[in-house]
């Protein structure tokens, strides 16, 4: 095989509501040239409208490139990238019902013999290479800034309350700048593009192994059921493809027909019904009793801590980092109960009840832990210092300034003190404003 060989795909994308969520806000996209997957953000915000209209502009790359060096292959994915992101901004200027949505993007142009990444977000890239499984892509994510920092390992990032929390998406006002690299090829290469709602569950021994069973379609389908299986709430997406070397014969699939492009998920579902309509999943008929507002925490190895579920809604607290509001909603509800009077009892209950809340918030420009309620009532304090910090925070990059401005939640006082170190870990050397992390 000699480096000049013409090498193509054999490609298959599967993409599934799954058990917990009512539509699926996830596409994808495999054809000869381009693999792509999407995961829409923003819950009421039409997440689902955010990922189709990227893969509607990013599919516009599956033709055969033109290119005079491996640095324009990597200039049209840079492209299409920075035009699905101003298209969805522009949707959202005619539409305010959207301000909000946006979507992760990992997208490889492939040219006959190499492939052009590009990536934004949590969604991900793999190669499997022998037998050898190796991630191409690394997540935009906070929980990730934690695993390079040596903070957390990757099995506490499967069940961090953050984990949802992604630091670059395509749409809306924040960090969009793609990661663009090259990869060469070789015959026998298996590539996977998924999104989090399978590698989220899938530690990389099992993805290996499912991933290396079967054709492209038999492992993708594989990889979307074992992810619901493992536990996974969320919406599910696989792209696979094969490399395989191109002898001139048409790529068929295992029946003999011939490979068409495939276009999965939110992208298809908006094709047929425009508007949003519910969506069936493949393997929603193996629900059994779940609620919809757990997220499933995956059996950890050895003594690794498991921390509690987040209370809030993951797709809502996914990008535009925004405070934790739905406990904001329970103690307006406790305030709102204390004026409407309903009694000495309800309020000396809700007062005991204030003075087990924590919450990481600024005063006087520094990060300090407050006991009691984050929300106010003309005149009078709902909380109280607890403990005074070194953490300052102008020195914090600016999502983290506004989390703490808008005030943090912990469920305790230890993860309080958790989330400060965090904080700490987090604060520039130097200047204010300095470094985002994530890249
Ligand atoms: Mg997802």
């Amino acid at each position: 095989m000699t480096a000049a060989t013409m090498l193509r795909l054999s490609y298959a994308a599967v993409s599934d509501v799954g058990r917990v969520r009512k539509d699926n806000q996830d596409s994808g996209y495999a054809g000869p040239w381009l693999l792509a997957v999407c995961d829409g953000v923003g819950g009421a915000a039409r997440g689902d409208i955010a990922s189709s209209t990227a893969i509607s502009q990013l599919r516009r790359l599956d033709t055969e490139p033109v290119v005079e060096s491996p640095d324009d292959l990597l200039g049209l994915v840079s492209g299409a990238l920075h035009r699905a992101h101003d298209r969805i901004n522009e949707l959202v200027d005619e539409d305010a019902s959207l301000n909000g949505t946006s979507t992760t993007a990992t997208v490889a142009l492939f040219d006959g013999h190499r492939a052009a990444f590009g990536h934004v977000g949590d969604s991900r890239a793999y190669l499997l290479r022998n037998g050898e499984l190796s991630q191409l892509t690394k997540d935009h994510t906070f929980v990730q800034s934690l695993i390079d920092d040596g903070r957390i390992t990757e099995a506490e990032a499967r069940v961090h309350p953050h984990r949802n929390l992604i630091l670059r998406a395509l749409g809306g006002p924040g960090d969009t700048e793609p990661d663009l690299f090259l990869l060469d090829l070789l015959p026998g290469d298996r590539l996977l593009l998924c999104s989090d709602g399978a590698s989220g569950v899938l530690p990389d021994p099992r993805l290996a192994a499912v991933l290396g069973d079967g054709t492209p379609a038999y492992a993708a389908i594989e990889l979307v059921r074992v992810a619901i299986e493992a536990g996974s709430s969320d919406n599910v997406t696989c792209v696979v493809a094969d490399v395989v070397a191109d002898d001139g014969s048409p790529v068929v699939d295992a029946e003999g027909e011939e490979l068409s492009p495939m276009l999965v998920g939110a992208a298809a579902e908006l094709r047929r019904r425009p508007g949003r309509a519910p969506m069936t999943g493949l393997f929603r008929a193996h629900r059994s009793g779940d609620t919809g507002e757990l997220e499933p925490v995956p059996d950890l190895p050895g003594d690794v801590h498991a921390i509690p579920a987040d209370p809030i809604d993951p797709e809502q607290a996914r990008y535009a980092p925004r405070p934790p509001d739905r406990l904001l909603w329970l103690r307006r509800v406790l305030v709102t109960l204390m004026l409407l009077g309903l009694g000495w009892i309800a309020a000396a209950a809700a007062w005991s009840w204030s003075q087990h809340q924590y919450f990481v918030g600024e005063q006087d420009g520094m990060v300090v832990i407050f006991r009691g309620l984050n929300a106010d009532l003309p005149g009078v304090s709902l909380s109280e210092p607890y403990e005074t910090t070194d953490v300052v925070v102008d020195r914090l990059p600016d999502h983290l300034r506004d989390q703490v401005a808008a005030g943090m939640a912990a469920d305790d006082r230890d993860r309080a003190r958790t989330i400060v170190q965090n904080l700490a870990d987090e604060m520039s050397p130097a200047q204010p404003g300095a470094a985002r992390t994530g890249g």
